[in-house]
């Protein structure tokens, strides 16, 4: 066990937590985004931040390997917030902690930021393991019954990545591959709480402000302690991921990424100094910049679209129009793998969605089902017999 570790004596905790406070005034930089220097905690070990605040890492068997937890401690039990997956793997940690964290102080409470696998694959076990119930936003709570009814979900997503113009044997296996992810959901029968946007939370010495934001899923819920400068993001802020923004399955016709850039903006209302605690990579400050970072991402993303219609428009190609799948590869020129094109498609979608709900595309569907973009002063110009599909 390292200085950096949580040990059973009070003062050793007291310590530890002081000098982690002092040491983060000296890592912020005005204007940059900066790794804060906190030791990864290794599996099954808990690193303390800030006084009642610990990290703690999950594994995950994909490209990104791991999911941060967050542990909140006060007098009679901890709160998780969030809960990695429902593996064996996770199990054998869970038990560890157990031995080593929560022998005299119980979990009593689980916090689900959202309700994507790697979050809330493990909540309904957890939740039966300690006894505790689930605190959730109602819309992720809805997400998540979306998810494990997995056969609903299956032609849902064949629907829209058909529409997309991903050939039909290769949308039926992808289709069936992203249904397959709700069964890695262990069964909720726990009692729970909605968290609503603007509650607050008080867990110990703290209190924590409820921020819920769409457009990474339906209602994510980062958490907001002032006093103690620090914001519990989940996956509305990575430090180096650009959370994926597409538009879903049940919502064909949405547009998630004004809603994401909404939330983005609404953000920037936090302090600039604040400890952000995510939910992959490390904990970091410069919120304001990674703020506006994923902004001009997503702006240039949007660009690149208004460019390669536009080219259409210069090009007196008036007739022409674009599937999902053509413009995917204006934003994606690489090769994708399935899973990649399913991301792909979505996040290509979302910002097609963008431009026509702002007027600059209009989105036909032809008559193989499949949904068309064009320039929208072309299609003003040159009206065709196709539907148009309003959002
Ligand atoms: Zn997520």
């Amino acid at each position: 066990m390292t200085s950096d570790t949580l040990s059973s004596p009070e003062n050793k905790e007291r310590n530890m937590t002081e000098n982690a406070m002092q040491e983060r005034s000296a890592e912020i930089a005005e204007g940059q985004i900066t790794t804060a220097h906190f030791k990864v905690p290794l599996p099954g070990e808990l690193i303390c931040i800030a006084p009642g605040i610990f990290w703690l890492r999950m594994p995950l068997p994909f490209k990104l390997d791991h999911i941060n937890l967050y542990l909140l401690k006060e007098e009679d039990g901890w709160t998780l917030i969030d809960c990695g997956l429902a593996n064996d793997e996770s199990q054998t940690l869970w038990q560890t902690l157990e031995q080593e964290y929560f022998a005299d102080l119980p979990v009593k409470r689980i916090i689900a930021t959202h309700a994507h696998v790697d979050h809330m694959s493990a909540g309904g076990q957890l939740c039966q393991r300690w006894n505790a119930p689930l605190y959730i936003t109602e819309g992720e709570l809805k997400h998540l019954n979306l998810q494990t009814d997995t056969q609903t979900l299956q032609s849902s997503y064949l629907a829209m990545l058909t529409a997309s113009n991903i050939p039909e044997k290769e949308a039926n296996s992808l289709s069936q591959m992203g249904s397959q992810l709700g069964h890695m959901f262990s069964e909720l029968t726990a009692p729970i709480f909605f968290m609503q946007d603007g509650d607050h939370l008080t867990i110990g010495d703290y209190s924590w402000q409820v921020i819920v934001a769409e457009g990474h899923c339906i209602a994510h819920a980062s958490l907001y302690c002032q006093q103690a400068g620090i914001l519990i993001s989940g996956d509305q802020v990575l430090p180096g991921i650009s959370s994926n923004v597409s538009v879903r399955s049940d919502d064909p016709e949405g547009n998630p990424l004004q809603h994401w850039l909404n939330s983005l903006q609404r953000l920037k209302s936090l302090p600039a100094d604040i400890l952000i605690l995510p939910a992959h990579e490390m904990p970091f400050y410069g919120l304001h910049e990674r703020l506006n970072q994923l902004e001009k991402d997503h702006h240039k993303s949007l660009q690149q679209l208004r460019t390669a219609l536009d080219h259409q428009a210069l090009n007196g190609e008036q007739n022409q129009d674009y599937s999902v799948l053509d413009l995917v590869k204006v934003l994606y020129p690489r090769a994708l793998s399935p899973f990649e094109t399913v991301l792909a498609c979505g996040e290509c979608l979302a910002h097609l969605h963008y431009l026509r709900d702002d007027g600059f595309l209009e989105k036909t569907t032809d008559t193989s089902g499949i949904w068309r973009f064009t320039r929208a002063s072309l299609a003003s110009v040159n009206p065709s017999d196709k539907n148009t599909v309003t959002g």
